[in-house]
């Protein structure tokens, strides 16, 4: 088995590279299949922060902005033939996988200000 890396904003183990080592992000490029952010550019690009580039100790703003977004459009999977199928609703992510996952990333889905999570 090949080693697979756990998504820092939707949880998923399905990242080739680490994202971070020893405590340093790593701009890798790559795209999660999952929920499609691309580690070194997303976090630049497809938030809205107010930053130009976002300063390093500002990273988990950028995920926690991401995954929200994501999130309320739809858990639309990046790459939805690389997911497994009892994972998946045709092109989405399961909600119940997606609690998981989020759990596994010891987020407190409780304190969730997303729609569909009214009910944690
Ligand atoms: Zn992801």
């Amino acid at each position: 088995m090949c080693a697979r890396y756990t998504c820092p904003v939707c949880g998923y183990e399905g990242l080739e590279n680490a994202v971070f080592v020893n405590g340093e992000y790593l701009n890798t490029f790559e795209i999660c299949t999952c929920c499609g952010f691309e580690f070194g550019f997303s976090e630049d690009h497809d938030v809205v922060h107010g930053f130009i580039t976002i300063p390093e100790s500002f990273l988990e703003v950028a995920f926690q902005l991401y995954r929200k977004k994501w999130i309320e459009e739809g858990i639309r999977l990046f790459d939805s033939k690389s997911i497994p199928e009892n994972k998946k609703n045709k092109d989405s992510l399961k909600f119940d996988v997606l609690v998981d996952q989020l759990k596994a990333l010891k987020l407190d889905v409780s304190n969730f200000d997303i729609k569909g999570f009214e009910k944690f």
